[in-house]
Formats: C-alpha cells, structure tokens, sequence
C-alpha cells in the first residue's frame, strides 16, 4: 500500500514540474522575454533548472545496451533523463531532437563522454554538480580510499527506493536463460585481488570491449550508489554471445563450467594483449603434471589448469536421480586424495606443481554434461552430496620429492556454486523436458563473516553448517 501511494505522489509530482516547464516555455517565447534573456542569462538558468527537476531517477537504466532506440545505432547515443530511453544525435532532426521536442523531455546525457544537454535548444548543461550520481550509475569509480572500505566498512547502502543492501551482494538478472553466467560473473567478482584490480581500471585504459564490459559490471556490483539493488548483465553477455560466435548466449543454459573456462581463457587474452598484463594467469592459473603409462612407457607432460576437476564415486550413480531413497555423500578430501594419490588410475597419474592464489575445484556431476545442461533429457546426473570443510590445505596435495613435510597451504571457501533441478508441475514423460536446470552461488561476506545464497535477484543469508548440503559444482577457494 505505502509504495502505490508513493508511486503515484511521483505521478504528481512529475506533473507538477513538467506544468513548470510549459509556463516558462511560454514565458521565453514572447519577444519581450527573449531579449532578457539574451541581456541577463537569468530566465535561461531559470529554465534550465526547471528542466533539471524533471529527471526522473526511477525511469533511468543504464544496463542495457547503448543503442538508439528508434535507429539501433551505437554512434552518439543519448539517454533523456525524463523517461529513460535512449536516442541518437543531438543536432536538428536527430531522433533526440524530434524526442525533445514531440514528448517535452528536455536533459539529456551522452552516454560516452558523460555530458548533458538540454534539447532542443542544443546546449550543454554547466553546473553538473547535481547530476554527478546519474554519472556514476553510467560509469562508476573507485580509488584507494573506496577499496580499503570495502575489506572493513559494514555499513549498508540504500538504494531510490531505500530498499538497504549490502555492495557486492546484490541480484543478476535473470534475462532469460542466463543464470548458468550469472553464478561466474558472481565468483569472479568476488576474488578480491582481481575485484581491486578491475574496480581501479580506467575505460580509457583499454579498447578491449570485454576489459571494458567485465569491469563496468564488477563496478556495478560493488557500488553503494545504486538506483535499484540489482544489476542486468545485458550489455556484458550481448557481447560474450558475439565474441563467443552464438555458444553463450542469454537464451540457452549452459554448463557453468564451460563459461568459465571460455571467460577467464578471454580475459587472459585480452589483459596479456591490450595491457601486457597477466593479472588473469597470475592469480587463476595452476600447473600439474599429467604422467600417462602405455605399454610400459611413462609419457609426462606439465600442463596449466584453469580448474581441477574431480570425479565422484562411481557406485553411486543413479539416472537422473530417480529411485533414490538416501542421498549418497562423500568427502571433498576424498575425492582430492583419489585424484592425487600419487598411482596411476585409467592409465594416468595427476601432481599439482604449482597452486594458484585462487584454487578453482569442480566436481564432475554429469556424464556428459552439455547434453544435460541443454535440456536433452537422459544423460546421468549424480546427486552426491560432497561434504567439505571451510578451510583446505593443499600441501598434501602436491608434488613433493623431498623427504620433509610441506608446509600447511591453507585455502579459505569463498564461493560454491550449486546446481538444482526444478521438477516441471506435469509429470507425464513428454513433458520432462520442461525440467529446468538452474544455477545459484553461495559467497562468503568476508567483512559481516556470513554467507549469502544468491539466486538470480533472490538473496538470503545461509548457515555455514548448511553449505554442503546442496549438489555443489564449483568450489572457489582463496589462499591465506
Ligand atoms: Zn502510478
Ligand atoms: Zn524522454
């Protein structure tokens, strides 16, 4: 009730200026007045300040792809600030200028060099100082000061609608069938040597599009100016979808796994190419030794990983889950013990030589993943549960020819993706292709020391006791 009554005092209020405005245009178009103008400059800031209260903050989305609405060009796109949408030009007969004129909206801002105008008179907007946080929703900026706040500062931010919440944990839309990215897009910003590193990134600094469009929405996500407590990847996944030539794309599930080889493979790319930077294999790559034995000859190859995958127990394999009356569990440590064990299994033998800052450990649920993930039914999925610990030492697991111990390499969990079926409501069997596969992640709030599950926008505070319990995937874990 409170927000429909609010709703419509805006209605009000929107009328109200926008009668304003059509008194002082009224006013500067007599003669008389047009010649004050020209002698004092008063009226015209008079007016101007009256166009400036008619931007509505509430129509205002910058997420979307900077096209014009009527043209679909990218070139010289403008967003007016009274409704939301976007034009291109700003001269006589643009789209712009007929917009201003047809539908009285009058301030607008490029949405490249971040300038206002007012339109149709064609000027630029001087005094900007109460436009800086439409500024800041287009493109937002950090510095040191901002960064060391955010490994300390509780405090919540608000959003138009003062709905609290916390920078860093707010809700990716779901577009359509994007969710698979989203839980990526998640983790990644939330490996805090990489986050401090886009967050200080300026646009200037490269020409990449996907440097460019992966760190707008980390900025995003950790800002605490928002409009609304929730950000579309729009723009970001409708250039993955080009640069990947259609693979992922926002209308087809996908394996969440493949996303994140293909992103941190490109990133790597485009930082090492663009900045010479090798920010991405620094902090996300490993090395092992892969020793295959044929005939009696041991081949040996040293290869870099992104991720490690592991396999579950074979015994415990059920299609599609079905029948199951307990659900199989084992231990994370098992599992990495089977892989490293240091013997040969189907021919081949794993030593991790080097550990990267972030260890990326997946969990290899799916016979054949893609063919699941897409939606064809009657591939295996295997439901067990792996129970792990909050913290890891990996010195175990590494190659170790010298007769002394390693020292602990402890690794702290700060994300968990999880896979979950949602059964379709119609049970006959043509109708099990509705089944839909959906993607959440669960990340650690470092500075409240508590966990969030996000869910596309749903978000809610777990138990760390509870982490396990869901069908993990990916498992995000950061060195101490
Ligand atoms: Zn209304
Ligand atoms: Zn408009």
């Amino acid at each position: 009730m409170v927000s429909v009554s609010n709703h419509h005092q805006d209605h009000d209020e929107q009328r109200r200026k926008r009668q304003k405005i059509e008194d002082l245009s009224e006013l500067s178009s007599s003669s008389e007045e047009k010649e004050n103008i020209n002698d004092h400059g008063s009226n015209v800031n008079s007016i101007e300040d009256a166009y400036l209260e008619t931007i509505n903050r509430f129509k205002l989305d910058f997420d979307f792809e900077k096209i014009c609405s009527i043209s679909l060009s990218n070139v010289n796109v403008y967003s007016c600030l009274c409704c939301g949408k976007y034009f291109q030009g700003r001269h006589d007969s643009s789209h712009a200028f007929f917009h201003s004129i047809n539908d009285n909206h009058h301030v607008f801002i490029n949405l490249k060099t971040l300038k206002f105008y007012i339109l149709p008179e064609n000027y630029e907007v001087k005094d900007t100082s109460q436009l800086e946080d439409i500024k800041y929703q287009i493109e937002p900026y950090y510095d040191g000061g901002k960064i060391k706040q955010l490994y300390s500062s509780k405090e919540l931010a608000s959003d138009l609608n003062h709905n609290k919440y916390r920078p860093g944990f707010i809700g990716i839309n779901n577009i359509n069938c994007n969710d698979y990215s989203n839980v990526i897009i998640q983790a990644l910003s939330h490996a805090n040597k990489l986050r401090d590193y886009l967050l200080l990134f300026k646009d200037q600094d490269s020409d990449d599009e996907l440097i460019r469009q992966f760190s707008l929405t980390v900025k995003k996500i950790w800002s605490s100016k928002l409009f609304k407590s929730h950000i579309s990847p729009h723009e970001l996944l409708q250039f993955i979808s080009k640069k990947s030539n259609g693979i992922f794309t926002l209308a087809k599930q996908k394996d969440p796994k493949d996303f994140l080889i293909w992103l941190l493979n490109n990133l790597n790319q485009s930082f090492f190419k663009n900045k010479n930077s090798k920010i991405i294999s620094k902090l996300f790559q490993g090395k092992v030794q892969i020793e295959s034995n044929e005939n009696e000859k041991i081949d040996s190859k040293i290869s870099k990983f992104w991720l490690i995958s592991l396999d579950l127990p074979h015994s415990s394999l059920f299609k599609d889950g079905a029948g199951l009356t307990e659900v199989p569990q084992v231990s994370l440590l098992t599992l990495l013990n089977n892989k490293f064990n240091n013997e040969f299994f189907q021919g081949k033998r794993f030593k991790i030589l080097q550990l990267p800052q972030y260890l990326i450990l997946s969990i290899n649920r799916f016979d054949n993943a893609d063919s699941k993930i897409t939606g064809i039914s009657g591939s295996n999925r295997n439901p067990t549960v792996v129970k792990f610990p909050l913290m890891l030492d990996m010195s175990k697991y590494i190659s170790n020819n010298a007769q002394d111990p390693i020292a602990p390499i402890n690794y702290k969990l700060i994300g968990n993706v999880i896979y979950e079926l949602i059964p379709s409501s119609n049970t006959t069997d043509e109708e099990k292709n509705n089944d839909k596969n959906s993607w959440k992640i669960q990340l650690l709030d470092q500075v409240r020391n508590s966990w969030l599950e996000i869910h596309n926008l749903k978000i809610r505070e777990i138990e760390k006791e509870l982490l396990f319990l869901n069908e993990s995937y990916i498992l995000i874990w950061e060195k101490m």
